[in-house]
């Protein structure tokens, strides 16, 4: 037997096989081939490209028994597309007169393509364009005789252990054929870890060195609660872990008992718990766990799920959903948060040293005001069919709130001046995750409805400790003496100017500093839906003047070790 450490990204234990999950980096030449190997390059191209019509025609036939006939005819276009005889002719053309190889040939041929269809400024044509590019990466992959894996293709029930899974990797899982997940690398609150919660998915991350020791096939024990893999397991520990899953379930039974329930202490303070969703799917879970609204909706994911900028129509289709699907129940929308660790393929990002204190969020969107005024627009069109919030990421200023203000008062006096109807009164707030705007809450609660603080870059940035960097996991600290501070900082200067904070950062869900919040007096704790009756529990079990007193009592320490320490076993003796 054999065990590995990880950090818990989202609960649960699982037993399953082993899907080692690699991405192989595609690295295309830039030197010229050798004069008179041109025929050979010629047929390396028309061999990857019948490989791509094969895996197509594979893909189609595929999405014609699961999906219908409707969905797969997008993929006999792909297949029409890539057979084109003028994308042959341009390769060809490169290969005999420019020297390229055959990858860097088909590459610039598929994109030139797909720009000369993007400037047509016909939406199906742009569509189009983003398909090219889709099958182009196909088609290097294949003339590179490099394997394009995808998620999408997992047949039977597997745990997935990988470096790394991006948002558009986790998008592509299919929960009745992943069992959970192990990466690589990663924080608590670095995105995959969030995506594992949403999903309710087992997961660990900051679990050094598994892809190289687990093969394909390998049975393990992963369990996600503790924080490790098992593998070779024996017969004693086999059921020893039977019995733990069931325990593990028949808890979450105990626990579904609360959905109804309001999150009140025994003395009658109440305050909301919402969930963080990151696609319309995940209201489903949300309404399942008890949600009291969304706390949270970090739309980038809308955003990053196409190979294309979704325009207005789909963005407030999807705004549009979640307000009917929650019924009734408050909706907060953060408008596009990019950059960072999250980047669009159709959109150039600078290389940046820094890219989490770079060009990101509303510092784009104010550099390239047509992405955040269509959002807005979709926004403000959906804001009819419920009670939708809009709340701006990444704010360390009041003259960028003054800025983001202004373009919402010009979306609604176009949207009024074309007749379309949206909801006047919509609340505008923001997330306070940069200590600049934990400092200068005071000023900013003038300026706005609400504030949400996001622990996880509030965190990241007030202790200069990177949230998804494996090594340096103990230093992150979201119960950190100077985290804290800031947090009761933007608390008290809310209800200063009559206003409310929410917290949407990962600590909101994390039992441990529930006390603590509460006694500070937290308005709104949004988070993973699967983690809301957890802390409602804990919330029902105290009153209100003693979360305040232990809070105080928190606030006086001097470590975040000393305060988890209290905070930890204050809760195990609740129990
Ligand atoms: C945060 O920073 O706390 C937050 C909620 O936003 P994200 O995790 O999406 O950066
Ligand atoms: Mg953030």
């Amino acid at each position: 037997m054999k065990t590995y450490k990880g950090i818990s990204a989202s609960p649960g234990i699982v037993i399953g096989k082993v899907f080692v999950f690699k991405h192989q980096k595609l690295e295309i030449s830039d030197y010229p081939i050798e004069c008179g190997s041109e025929e050979k390059e010629f047929q390396r191209f028309i061999k990857g490209r019948d490989l791509a019509i094969e895996q197509l025609n594979c893909v189609y036939n595929k999405a014609l028994s699961t999906l219908g006939e409707d969905e797969a005819e997008i993929f006999e276009g792909h297949i029409e597309l890539i057979s084109d005889e003028d994308i042959e002719d341009g390769v060809k053309d490169l290969i005999f007169s420019k020297k390229m190889c055959a990858e860097k040939a088909a590459t610039q041929v598929m994109e030139e393509n797909a720009k000369d269809m993007e400037s047509l400024d016909n939406p199906y044509m742009q569509e189009r364009a983003a398909d090219l590019r889709d099958i182009g990466k196909r088609l290097t992959y294949c003339i590179a005789g490099v394997s394009l894996m995808s998620l999408a293709d997992i047949e039977e029930p597997v745990i997935i252990i990988a470096e790394d899974l991006t948002p558009s990797d986790t998008a592509q899982i299919d929960k009745d054929k992943v069992l959970g997940f192990a990466c690589e690398v990663g924080g608590s609150t670095s995105h995959v870890a969030i995506m594992a919660r949403t999903l309710e998915l087992p997961a660990l991350v900051g679990c050094s060195s598994v892809l190289h020791e687990l093969n394909n096939g390998d049975e393990i024990i992963l369990d996600a609660s503790m924080g490790k893999i098992i593998t070779d397991i024996d017969e004693d520990t086999r059921s020893e872990y039977l019995n733990k899953i069931k325990a593990f379930f028949d808890n979450k039974k105990t626990l579904e008992a609360l959905k109804d329930l309001p999150a009140e202490t025994l003395d009658g303070h109440r305050v909301e718990l919402c969930a963080n969703i990151g696609t319309d799917r995940d209201v489903e879970g949300a309404i399942k766990h008890g949600a009291e609204g969304v706390g949270l909706y970090r739309t980038e994911f809308l955003f990053m799920d196409k190979p294309q900028m979704p325009c207005e129509d789909v963005q407030m289709e999807a705004y549009r959903n979640v307000a009917q699907a929650i019924d009734g129940r408050g909706i907060i929308i953060r408008t596009i948060d990019i950059g960072g660790d999250k980047s669009l393929e159709y959109l150039d990002f600078p290389k940046e040293l820094n890219p989490f204190l770079g060009w990101r969020a509303i510092r784009m969107c104010l550099d390239t005001p047509d992405i955040i005024i269509t959002q807005l627009r979709a926004i403000l069109r959906a804001s009819v069919y419920g009670k939708l919030r809009i709340m701006f990421p990444m704010i360390i200023s009041v003259k960028e709130i003054r800025k983001l203000k202004s373009l919402v008062e010009e979306v609604k006096a176009s949207l009024k001046s074309e007749g379309i109807p949206f909801d006047e009164n919509i609340e505008v707030g923001i997330m306070i995750e940069t200590p600049a705007s934990a400092v200068i809450a005071p000023i900013l609660a003038k300026e706005v409805d609400f504030f949400s603080i996001g622990t996880n870059d509030l965190t990241q940035y007030t202790l200069a400790v990177d949230r998804g960097n494996e090594k340096i996991a103990e230093l992150y600290q979201p119960m950190h003496p100077a985290v804290l501070t800031l947090i009761k900082n933007v608390i008290d200067a809310s209800h200063a100017e009559g206003k409310w904070t929410g917290m949407c950062g990962e600590l909101a869900g994390n039992e441990i500093a529930t006390l603590l919040l509460l006694g500070l007096g937290l308005d709104e704790f949004s988070m993973s839906a699967s983690s809301i009756s957890r802390v409602k529990k804990i919330i029902r079990s105290v009153s209100y003047s003693q979360a305040k007193e232990l809070s105080e009592k928190a606030l006086s320490m001097s470590t975040a070790d000393e305060i988890v320490e209290l905070l930890n076993n204050y809760i195990l003796n609740l129990e």
